[in-house]
């Protein structure tokens, strides 16, 4: 017997033509409903020299692993021209030729060295790109750090007045020999704004980056806040000392535990005071929250060169900016913003 059917049009169709039909039809309905909509993650080591976390939400997985990967060749593209650990990067050739003269560089470079000379202003020089005059000396996984001499020999170097911009001609000079820059303290949280801009080209609107310390959120997790935790100075990674509720926000935190080593009793570690040349000890960490993770980023270091009392009032003067620092004594303080949201300020007893 051979099944026929109506068509509303009057044309009749055979079994096997339905069967045929049934699957095209399946098949449509495969390819226009959405993929299923899912969080997705991806961890990836080895880009400037750290490990970058991307989750994000999307209904196409094809597409989200599309932005991841556009993502990622942008970090990679930033790596490459602003890593001093690369001898070709952008950076370097700078770092090698511009005490000689002006030197043209790309427009990204230079609005880089623009914003980084911005928070040496607003951080009374503690932030400062050139600490790398005297920086490049220290090598923390080798366990070496130059002498006394050497820091006295090199620290009129350190000094962001050194970096001359010139925005008509698009170059940068250094006043005087000796000068270096490093934008280790900034390129983390560029590339993690970068990150996020590439994720919303591709029309992502929930999403999680991090850089190392530097993290930036878009959206929400459909009602709910993302949480960051921050690391508790004196412990293992996965131990913290406050959880963070965070939607559209980013957060970087400097902690002495990175990058460190201890030699008779002295923790040298990786953020330098420009002023002494010396690792800047005055607390343990700083986290900074604040709208976009190249501020963040260019303000977290702050607080190890001043201080705790000092750094929180930059802080507080800066509206869009909140700060918690885990003192040297393991006590914490927030900035007003955060004790207005909490409704006091807690402290943690001493450790
Ligand atoms: P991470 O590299 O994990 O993001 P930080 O944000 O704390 O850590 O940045 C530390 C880096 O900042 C150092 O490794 C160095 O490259 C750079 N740096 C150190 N001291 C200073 C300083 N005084 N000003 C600007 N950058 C600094
Ligand atoms: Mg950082």
């Amino acid at each position: 017997m051979v099944l026929k059917v109506k068509l509303p049009n009057g044309t009749a169709l055979t079994r096997g033509a339905v069967i045929k039909s049934a699957l095209c039809l399946a098949a449509f309905l495969c390819l226009a409903a959405p993929a299923q909509a899912e969080w997705v993650r991806r961890v990836t080591d080895g880009i400037m020299g750290t490990r970058i976390i991307v989750e994000l939400w999307s209904d196409d997985e094809a597409k989200a692993n599309r932005a991841i990967d556009a993502l990622l060749d942008e970090m990679r593209h930033i790596d490459e021209s602003m890593s001093t650990f690369k001898p070709t990067s952008e950076v370097s050739q700078v770092n090698a030729k511009a005490a000689d003269g002006p030197m043209k560089i790309s427009k990204e470079l230079f609005d880089l060295l623009t914003t980084a000379k911005e928070y040496s202003v607003i951080t009374d020089g503690a932030f400062d790109i050139t600490y790398a005059s005297v920086g490049y000396m220290y090598d923390f996984r080798k366990h070496v750090h130059p002498d006394q001499a050497q820091i006295d020999k090199a620290l009129p170097a350190v000094d962001y007045r050194h970096v001359l911009l010139d925005p008509v001609n698009q170059s940068v000079q250094f006043s005087r020999k000796g000068v270096r820059i490093d934008l280790g303290g900034i390129a983390k949280g560029y590339s993690v704004d970068r990150g996020i801009d590439v994720l919303k080209s591709f029309g992502i609107t929930r999403a999680y980056v991090s850089a190392g310390g530097d993290s930036r959120i878009i959206g929400d997790r459909f009602g709910k806040p993302w949480v960051v935790g921050i690391r508790d100075p004196r412990k293992g990674e996965g131990e913290v000392i406050a959880r963070i509720p965070l939607v559209d926000a980013a957060i970087s935190t400097s902690g002495d535990y990175e990058r460190f080593f201890e030699e008779n009793g002295v923790r040298y570690h990786h953020i330098i005071d420009p002023h002494t040349g010396h690792s800047a000890s005055k607390v343990r960490s700083a986290t900074v929250i604040g709208p976009y993770a190249t501020r963040t980023d260019g303000l977290s270091k702050t607080a190890f060169v001043l201080g705790p009392e000092k750094a929180m009032e930059i802080y507080n003067r800066l509206d869009d900016i909140d700060a918690i620092i885990v003192k040297l004594d393991g006590t914490v303080i927030y900035s007003k913003g955060m004790q207005r949201a909490a409704g006091h300020a807690p402290a943690k007893p001493d450790r």
